[in-house]
């Protein structure tokens, strides 16, 4: 009754958010640039935060103008860190929201939300004898989580990214190489062209023999996962993916968000967070690329589109919808 309307966890949590018991949060502890767009965020997580393999992920809940965002990052720090703080390095792209704020307003001492680590690009208990690392851009990320975590006998890595300057970890991967922990091919997508995956005869004539971790954009995803098949050594390539694979489009329609009481046009390539959001409706998201289940909502009414498979699913009652890889066909009422 005294502390009504709010809880005494509410009082904790201005004392000691990071307490075991409270709600999973962070605190931003230093911000480390890395190259003129990318940043490395060291996190201090709360007591209930349970470890990472090397290569995963974490959610994080972030307020931007008022606003909780949540994105996904991969853990950047080993899991043997001795002072308990995980990294995550981000990329500030054009328009983006959240990697922007966090790249270039991010302060120390700015708690965050976090989610536990979760992820299955991740290395096995066994040791490979040969590992290719395939990676492009931002797409670095949970592999120097990987590459700081275990090493192995013989590691090859083939990095893209537009210009020497824009390689992230760069000197750190010079160091490693230094060390022959590591031998590394970068490529210049601004003079070389982007990588065809041709080229790996070339530059790692033994690929196909090797253990690959491949991230990065999706035409290179795409390329290696056709590459690896052709050659029958599809399970040797583990991927990930920073966004889904939009592969069918249809018609749109109206969306009715009617808990909020607002109706927009919609296209049917548009995922239905991203047509919320821009209407100014508070949606949940997580991962937004369909893995994390962060995004999901009721479907009052109408019918949507999957726009990974193109599966049709039409409103009944109790089905729910994850909107970030859902557009509308047709009309369409989602509980927001
Ligand atoms: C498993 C996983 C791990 C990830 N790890 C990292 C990581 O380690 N480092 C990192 O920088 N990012 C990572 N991402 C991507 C990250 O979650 C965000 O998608 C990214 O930071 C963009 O968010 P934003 O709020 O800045 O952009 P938004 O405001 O959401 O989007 C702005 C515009 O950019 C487009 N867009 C959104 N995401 C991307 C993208 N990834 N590439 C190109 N265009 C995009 C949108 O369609 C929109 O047009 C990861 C994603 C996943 C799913």
């Amino acid at each position: 009754m005294v502390t009504t309307p709010l809880l005494p966890s509410d009082y904790l949590d201005l004392v000691s958010p990071l307490r075991a018991g409270a709600d999973l949060r962070g605190r931003i502890e230093a911000v480390h640039p890395e190259t003129g767009d990318a940043a490395s965020i060291v996190i201090r997580p709360g007591r209930g935060w349970r470890g990472h393999a090397a290569g995963q992920y974490v959610r994080i809940g972030v307020d931007v103008d008022g606003v909780r965002l949540w994105r996904a990052y991969s853990i950047t720090s080993p899991t043997n860190r001795q002072d308990g703080r995980v990294t995550i390095t981000v990329k500030a792209i054009p328009d983006g929201k959240v990697s922007n704020h966090l790249v270039r307003e991010a302060k120390p001492g700015t708690l965050i939300q976090l989610d536990q680590a979760t992820g299955d690009f991740v290395l096995p208990q066994a040791k490979p004898a040969k590992v290719l690392y395939l990676t492009a851009g931002s797409g670095i990320t949970p592999v120097m989580g990987m590459l700081r975590d275990t090493e192995f006998d013989d590691v090859v890595m083939v990095h893209c990214a537009p210009q020497p300057h824009d390689v992230i970890f760069r000197s750190e991967l010079h160091d490693l190489v230094a060390d022959k922990k590591l031998r590394l091919t970068e490529v210049h997508t601004d003079t070389d062209g982007m990588l065809d995956i041709a080229r790996l005869d070339d530059l790692v004539p033994d690929w196909a023999e090797r253990e690959t971790w491949a991230c990065g954009p999706a035409g290179l995803l795409d390329a290696a996962e056709e590459h690896w098949t052709e050659h029958g050594v599809q399970e040797r390539l583990h991927t990930e993916r920073f966004r889904p694979s939009i592969v069918v489009a249809g018609d749109g329609g109206e969306v009715t968000f009617s808990t909020t009481g607002k109706t927009v046009d919609a296209d049917g390539a548009t995922p239905l967070l991203d047509v919320g959001e821009e209407a100014g409706v508070l949606m949940p998201s997580g991962c937004r690329m369909g893995i994390c289940f962060g995004c999901i909502t009721p479907l009052k009414a109408g019918a949507v589109r999957d726009l990974r498979t193109g599966e049709i699913t039409e409103a009944e009652p109790g089905v729910l919808i994850q909107t970030c890889v859902s557009a509308a066909a047709g009309p369409c009422d989602i509980e927001r």
